[in-house]
């Protein structure tokens, strides 16, 4: 494998993997580096209904799985690891990828967005021991059990929903009455009969002891009484958003104040010429599967312009 590239993609999410698709099929070659999650949020969530082409839906890791497949047809390389560090001052840009060196002529930043955590207290420790926030990961762990979800976006209420298939009851827990997610995905969880609604409460702590049977329910404050009061739950998955993977390039690459990477007008150009942002990374308003892979191609359009101009 070379250790430089044209253009170097971290990302296999839809964004990373679509923009490899455009600049395999412009013959530059790339190379993606996949983290520790290949795949993306995709990989962890159930039926994706809402990307084009997909009549009758479509399970988010095959989703993924085909695009692999179909990049891989057009001789993209895929490395699998953790990018430590990041040399953006001159190009070629230098990366380190676990103690390897790679050097890029362009680079697209396809990192995407991890889960939100709420910082309340017992959080950290019961993580795993009842509290998650990962409803496709850990809701087999709940099969008749009575367990909450926390939030009110369309994670919160898809989660709510597809834990019911193993959840005897399911309390959707959300801080206010009015809710972020689109009103088709409340409207399902309203219809559900194993979904209870919790509003206007606040999530204060994680009850339990992770050596002594783990989480034992949540303390909640009402938002208008002040009222406080402990949930008994046996389970707790958390659904409050997502953060931007941006870490690396802290005083780099401009960003906005939660993190998220900022372009320049409608390109996916950052403030470092040569550097492109695609999806979640560089998104903290649509956020989907489909926009992803939109700016992943956008991205990969916009490095080969820059190579056309810059090599
Ligand atoms: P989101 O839309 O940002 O919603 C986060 C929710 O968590 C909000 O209701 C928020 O409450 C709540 N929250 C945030 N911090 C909290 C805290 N500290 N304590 C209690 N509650 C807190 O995030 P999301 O639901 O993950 O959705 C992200 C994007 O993905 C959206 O664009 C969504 O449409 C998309 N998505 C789409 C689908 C689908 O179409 N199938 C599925 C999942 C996600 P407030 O409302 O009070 O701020």
């Amino acid at each position: 494998m070379s250790s430089h590239r044209k253009v170097l993609i971290i990302g296999g999410g839809p964004a990373g993997l679509t923009a490899a698709l455009y600049a395999a099929r412009a013959n530059l070659a790339p190379l993606v580096i996949e983290g520790l999650q290949p795949g993306g949020q995709l990989t962890i969530t159930t039926e994706v209904e809402n990307f084009p082409g997909f009549p009758h839906g479509i399970q988010g890791p095959e989703l993924i799985d085909n695009l692999h497949q179909q990049v891989e047809r057009f001789g993209t390389e895929f490395v699998m690891g953790s990018v430590q560090s990041v040399d953006l001052s001159r190009r070629p840009f230098t990366l380190d990828v676990d103690g390897e060196t790679l050097t890029t002529d362009s680079l697209i930043i396809a990192t995407g967005a991890t889960a939100r955590l709420l910082g309340i207290p017992g959080e950290d420790k019961l993580m795993g021991y009842g509290v998650s926030a990962c409803a496709t990961c850990d809701g087999f762990f709940f099969k008749g059990k009575e367990i909450c979800v926390i939030g009110g976006g369309d994670s919160a209420m898809e989660e709510a929903c597809f834990l019911t298939n193993f959840a005897s009851k399911v309390t959707l827990i959300h801080r206010r009455e009015a809710f972020r997610a689109s009103p088709i995905m409340v409207e399902k969880a309203r219809n559900n009969p194993k979904i209870e609604f919790a509003l206007n409460e606040i999530p204060l702590a994680f009850v339990g002891d992770a050596a002594q049977g783990g989480l034992e329910g949540v303390e909640l404050k009402h938002a208008v009484s002040g009222a406080v009061h402990v949930l008994k739950l046996d389970g707790a998955f958390v659904a409050i958003g997502h953060v931007p993977n941006t870490a690396l390039f802290k005083g780099v690459l401009e960003m906005d104040e939660t993190g998220y990477l900022l372009c320049q007008g409608r390109t996916t150009a950052t403030n470092v010429p040569g550097v492109f942002a695609a999806g979640d990374v560089a998104d903290s308003r649509y956020r989907q599967a489909i926009s992803a892979a939109g700016t992943g191609c956008m991205a990969a359009l916009d490095a080969q312009h820059f190579l056309d101009h810059n090599s």
